[in-house]
């Protein structure tokens, strides 16, 4: 199921334009592309995750910011980072759900995890003042055990969204879609990601039929409510001025350092 995604992209003049329709054409998971040079916004309908069409857009040379995405709800969860919580601080992604009419798209990329399969769940809580504590337990309404996304919504939490796979640069990038997940009942509640992987209530552990024995939780974020497309009119951050452009590259200078903090940490261990 494709959805649209809006990108605010610094483009000056035609040429940039047609950079950016380069960059986006001949693939055929990339369904429409609409550029606006007067608004300065690249639209796409794809089923490609976020990031990879953004890495498409600054293939061109020109800096890409998303700005909304899907026609209808959409929701934000920052891992992480200064808006979530990563036990080890390095942890940090961004995880977004898009309702369509076919259910609801999560699409995101979260960086820093051990390579590997890490469990990822909504919990009921969106308070994350003690950490990944104070989230409660997996969100769930129909009161069931715990079990895996594909299992049908009587044998699994609504929470319950299976496992991510971090390559072994330590990125989990992954889209899936989910038909019993509405963005309505999950905002304010929390994304969480854990440091094992999930068993999906398989196992023979005693805390598999509560949490796939996927050990403890590492990091996570809030569920908010988030710009569909058309609706996000912001050019610059209105608590200190500075423009989108300011604010993405200083996101990731700050996200290179903690790599590099990272890998500095990783040669000292080996
Ligand atoms: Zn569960």
């Amino acid at each position: 199921m494709a959805s649209k995604i809006e990108f605010a992209v610094n483009m000056t003049c035609e040429k940039c334009v047609d950079a950016i329709k380069n960059c986006l054409s001949d693939n055929k998971d990339i369904q429409k592309v609409d550029i606006s040079l007067d608004r300065g916004t690249v639209l796409v309908e794809t089923k490609l995750p976020y990031t990879i069409i953004q890495e498409k857009i600054e293939s061109s040379g020109k800096r890409a910011v998303l700005k909304g995405f899907g026609d209808n709800s959409s929701a934000v969860s920052m891992i992480g980072g200064t808006s979530g919580f990563s036990k080890n601080k390095l942890i940090q992604g961004v995880v977004r759900f898009i309702e369509t009419q076919k259910g609801c798209i999560v699409d995101g990329t979260i960086d820093g995890l051990d390579p590997g399969d890490h469990g990822l769940h909504i919990h009921e809580c969106g308070d994350i003042s003690n950490g990944c504590e104070s989230v409660g337990q997996h969100f769930n309404p129909y009161n069931c055990s715990h079990g895996g996304l594909e299992d049908d919504i009587s044998n699994r939490h609504m929470g319950d969204l299976g496992n991510i796979t971090a390559d072994t640069a330590g990125r989990a990038l992954f889209r899936f879609q989910n038909n019993d997940l509405k963005v309505t009942d999950i905002i304010g509640r929390s994304l969480v990601v854990t440091e094992n992987a999930d068993d999906l209530g398989r196992g023979q552990n005693s805390n598999s039929k509560i949490d796939g024995n996927s050990g403890l939780k590492i990091a996570c974020g809030i569920i908010a409510r988030s710009c569909g497309i058309f609706e996000n009119t912001k050019k610059i951050c209105s608590c200190d001025g500075k423009t989108l452009w300011d604010e993405r590259d200083e996101l990731k200078k700050k996200y290179t350092q903690l790599l590099d903090f990272k890998n500095i940490n990783l040669d000292e261990k080996r």
